[in-house]
């Protein structure tokens, strides 16, 4: 029985337990995440959504990602940290951020995604494999 992923907010009001290991964990160089997190890239953590009970109310947003699917960003209303995002064409996988972990060591990259968007600045770890976009498409 491995220990559960929990987090949250930064002010506490949203909480998240997740059962089990992510199945995908990628640093991405995309717009939409350099603008979320204002910086170079998000760190994510993408689990089954069978896992996951979250707690709290969350303001959420609908956005068109470059796919043309929907993915929806969820963040705390009171200090505006995102927490966490779902995917329209895969209802079944629930995403949080690396930051938004209890124990953020825990999150290990495993690729970067959308390095097209990526800048020169955004130094990332060399030895991970690189994707231009999304390695399924
Ligand atoms: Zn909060
Ligand atoms: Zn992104």
């Amino acid at each position: 029985m491995t220990l559960s992923y929990t987090g949250g907010c930064a002010c506490g009001a949203v909480r998240y337990d997740i059962a089990g290991e992510p199945v995908f964990c990628n640093d991405c160089q995309c717009r939409d995440c350099q603008r979320e997190s204002g910086t170079g890239h998000g760190s994510h953590l993408t689990f089954l959504r069978s896992g996951v009970t979250v707690t709290g109310a969350v303001s959420r947003w609908d956005m068109t990602a470059d796919s043309g699917h929907v993915k929806t960003r969820y963040f705390c209303p009171t200090c505006g940290s995102p927490v966490y995002m779902t995917f329209s064409a895969m209802p079944d996988v629930f995403t949080v951020r690396a930051a938004s972990l209890d124990d953020p060591g825990r999150y290990k990259p495993q690729v970067v995604t959308y390095t097209a968007r990526g800048w020169a600045w955004d130094h990332l770890d060399p030895a991970l494999p690189k994707f231009e976009k999304m390695p399924r498409g």
